[in-house]
């Protein structure tokens, strides 16, 4: 990153007048004097036990209204429910959880009127979501189809020559069925439905690519790819010069080039029509008012090299995901996608959202956390049979948010909105004025 010389320069300056240069030389340079005390271990390998929290908090020697609000008497009651997702567990956070909706959704997967738990602390956001959500529903509800699905995990194996490098794809190109076998003796639902490759000079990456059933399945793919590149280890012709589970070529957690050339998780779209009405009376705007908009958001967007074509699919995403017990990191893979208005016949707009890395599930995870799991039961999509239906929810949610954005954009509202709902009166907080982001 290129930082401009004079603004550096302001910087220093103003650090130096508050501190020597010594001094902050003293400061920057590591030290081993005086070591802090370890965080009493436990966690995913032991129950989570009071004694054990209480020797943590010890280390803080954090005052009674530190610890209070993060162990709460229910935080106590609960706390052994949550030894299979945290380590050196010391309380709970809470989150406002707001909801959006009704949002009407007719589906492949899920069909109904959905009121949908958002946990956020940002002010509008809810209020922009049900807006949006609301013109869908006025529209009879949208369509949504989750098309296709696919975790990947990409081991990759160093060879010590473009030789070794030939033999071994050989050999691996005859396993295709013992991988698959192997795979599926680590799981009951995830299947290894393809494996590809691609070669780097001397190193081969393997991209295995599992269904994983209502799971969200990063920990089903590792354990399921672990064993077959133990197999690989056992039974190869030739041997890496050393390898490792995942190659960073599988985009876990981040937006990558992968995005839109293989689906991560579960692909789904979901698309609505508007009529010049509902434009105007629920959103405040127009269709002519709207494609100005797409249009140059979309210039915008080329012009900042983003990945994919989108308002903003992390915010209610990433509410929804915190509130459901998603991986919240995930948010990074499958907040890509691609918005779409178009002009139709009689002032009405079309609009679809295609996402094609949801990365989600309604079993394992998080997702049997009480509090997660009393907001999967809102949307009635807690446990097994579920997933689709919870990731055509999302892309439901995620269009609601693309309509309603761009309607306060489009319209001038964005800034009032926030101003009015995150900085106004409390009692400006309540009002659903129709005007949010
Ligand atoms: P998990 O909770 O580790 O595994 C899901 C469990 O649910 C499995 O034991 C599975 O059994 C069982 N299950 C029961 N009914 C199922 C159904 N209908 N469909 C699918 N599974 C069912 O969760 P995960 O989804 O594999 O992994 C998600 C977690 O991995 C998240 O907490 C995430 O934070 C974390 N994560 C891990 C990595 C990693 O590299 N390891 C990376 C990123 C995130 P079977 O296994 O017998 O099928």
């Amino acid at each position: 990153m290129a930082t401009d010389l004079r603004g550096v320069g302001g910087y220093f300056k103003r650090l130096l007048a508050e501190r020597s240069q010594e001094e902050i030389e003293q400061d920057l340079k590591p030290s081993q004097e005086n070591m802090p005390p370890r965080v009493p271990r436990g966690g995913a390998l032991s129950p989570i036990t009071p004694e054990a929290v209480e020797r943590r908090w010890q280390v803080l020697e954090a005052e009674a209204s530190v610890k209070h609000p993060l162990l709460d008497d229910m935080t106590r009651d609960q706390m052994p429910l949550y030894s299979k997702n945290i380590e050196n567990f010391i309380g709970t956070v809470k989150l406002p959880i707001g909801l959006a909706g009704p949002l009407r959704l007719r589906g492949l997967f899920a069909r109904g009127d959905y009121y949908v738990p958002l946990a956020t602390t940002e002010a509008a956001l809810v209020a922009s979501y049900t807006r949006g959500a609301q013109a869908i529903t006025q529209a009879g509800g949208c369509t949504a189809a989750a098309i296709w699905e696919g975790v990947t995990r990409a081991p990759v194996f160093a060879f010590n020559s473009l030789i070794d490098v030939g033999k071994f794809i050989m050999w691996a190109g005859e396993q295709a069925d013992v991988f698959a076998d192997i795979a599926a003796s680590t799981t009951r639902h995830g299947e290894l439905l393809r494996t590809r490759f691609n070669m780097e000079g001397n190193h081969v990456y393997l991209i295995f690519e599992y269904s994983t059933g209502d799971a969200a399945g990063q920990n089903m793919v590792t354990i399921a790819t672990d064993a077959v590149c133990r197999f690989i280890l056992d039974q190869s012709p030739v041997k890496p010069a050393y390898w490792f589970v995942e190659g960073n070529h599988s985009g876990d957690k981040k937006a990558s080039h992968l995005s839109f050339q293989n689906v991560r998780g579960r692909k789904v779209t979901a698309e609505v029509t508007l009529t010049p009405d509902i434009l105007g009376r629920q959103l405040k705007t127009t269709a002519e008012r709207m494609l100005n908009f797409y249009r140059v958001s979309a210039v915008g967007g080329v012009m900042s090299g983003n990945i994919g074509l989108q308002g903003h699919y992390a915010n209610g995403m990433a509410a929804l995901y915190i509130a459901c017990g998603q991986d919240a990191a995930c948010v990074a893979e499958s907040a890509v996608g691609v918005t779409r208005f178009e002009p139709v016949e009689d002032g009405c707009l079309y609009a679809s959202v295609t996402l094609p890395n949801l990365i989600l599930g309604t079993v394992g995870g998080g997702t049997g956390l009480p509090s997660q799991n009393a907001c999967l039961d809102i949307l009635k999509l807690s446990g097994p049979g579920n997933a689709s239906a919870l990731a055509e929810v999302c892309a439901a949610l995620v269009l609601a948010g693309e309509l309603s954005i761009s309607a306060a954009l489009s319209s001038d509202h964005f800034t009032r909105a926030h101003q009015t709902l995150a900085r106004g009166p409390a009692g400006a907080k309540t009002s659903q004025s129709g005007d949010h982001s």
